[in-house]
């Protein structure tokens, strides 16, 4: 089971349902505990980041003012980051900026 936590007031309210999709497609072996907070980012210069915290435990964060097709490409890049955690790979940015195509790809093609 997962248990997933979405925090903060994005301008506009992001769709869920590329977390839905990625945790069922790429993380259903796994029970994680995320919590996803939408927040300005702009000073920080990043659309997003993931941290692993103990265990299972993720936290991401996603700037709240992106457009619908950003914000897709953003989050499915950060979750790609905990699948390469809970599979032992490196986190190897190269591999989740290519990953990221393929992903809103899939997903788009899941709708
Ligand atoms: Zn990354």
């Amino acid at each position: 089971m997962h248990s997933i936590e979405i925090l903060g007031e994005p301008s506009r309210i992001p769709g869920i349902e590329e977390i839905d999709w990625f945790l069922m497609e790429y993380l259903s072996d796994w029970g994680i505990d995320l919590t996803i907070e939408h927040r300005d980012l702009s000073k920080e210069g990043v659309y997003g980041w993931c941290m692993s915290l103990h265990g299972n435990e993720f936290f991401i964060q996603i700037h709240n003012d992106l457009s619908d097709e950003d914000y897709t490409k953003t989050i499915l890049h950060e979750l790609y980051h905990v699948y390469q955690h809970l599979n032992n790979e490196p986190r190897c940015e190269i591999c989740a900026h290519q990953m990221e195509t393929i992903l809103v790809d899939r997903f788009n093609k899941s709708l």
